[in-house]
């Protein structure tokens, strides 16, 4: 199987936010056949309601970085579950969200299926994606666009507006945890 780099961006905007996103990025780092290379730091996003209708809350985003041996589909559905069991209302799914889990790069690869689309098709117009991502790998380059993460968020509008949490709750967040480890651990 082909180990690959994943991104999934994340985002809280009811509830204890940054309860959801911890544990969020606890889920993630339990993953089997995966192993957990960077945790961006963390954002706080004025909602956009450009498809959805989050409410007015503001959200907690931020990015975390994976490689994997899941599929893209396998993957998607334990995001759903993780969603479920941190309590996303499933009958008003494009409401307020206690946690929304998205792949937003799976390799280079190119996905167009009707319930998985990657890379994520707003993800490029949207700054609370592209700074995070940023932070992780501004060289990455998205496959479609055949632009790297810094030129599209060179690109992208200033709205709405981004701001990096300050202080932030823990070194978790802007880490990176593959890194730490001793060689051959
Ligand atoms: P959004 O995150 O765009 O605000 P939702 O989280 O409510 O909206 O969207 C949920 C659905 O979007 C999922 O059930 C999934 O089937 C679909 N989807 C399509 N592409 C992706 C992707 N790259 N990552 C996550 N979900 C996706
Ligand atoms: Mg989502």
């Amino acid at each position: 199987m082909g180990r690959e780099t994943v991104f999934i961006g994340f985002g809280s905007n009811v509830g204890d936010r940054l309860d959801f996103c911890d544990r969020a990025v606890t889920l993630l780092s339990l993953l089997p056949h995966s192993q957990l290379l960077g945790v961006s730091l963390l954002y706080e996003t004025e909602p956009v309601n450009d498809h959805a209708q989050p409410g007015d809350g503001w959200f907690l985003n931020g990015v975390v970085q994976i490689e994997t041996d899941i599929t893209p589909n396998s993957l998607l559905t334990i995001l759903r579950e993780i969603e479920r069991a941190l309590g996303r209302d499933e009958e008003n799914r494009s409401g307020p969200r206690t946690i929304d889990l998205d792949i937003l790069f799976y390799g280079q690869r190119i996905i167009d299926e009707p319930d998985l689309a990657v890379p994520h098709p707003r993800m490029h117009q949207r700054r609370f994606v592209l700074m995070p991502l940023n932070e992780l790998d501004p060289l990455f380059l998205h496959p479609s666009l055949q632009r790297t993460v810094s030129q599209l968020l060179a690109e992208a509008g200033k709205q709405p507006e981004v701001r990096l949490l300050f202080p932030q709750p823990s070194t978790r967040y802007g880490s990176r945890p593959a890194c730490s480890q001793s060689p051959g651990s």
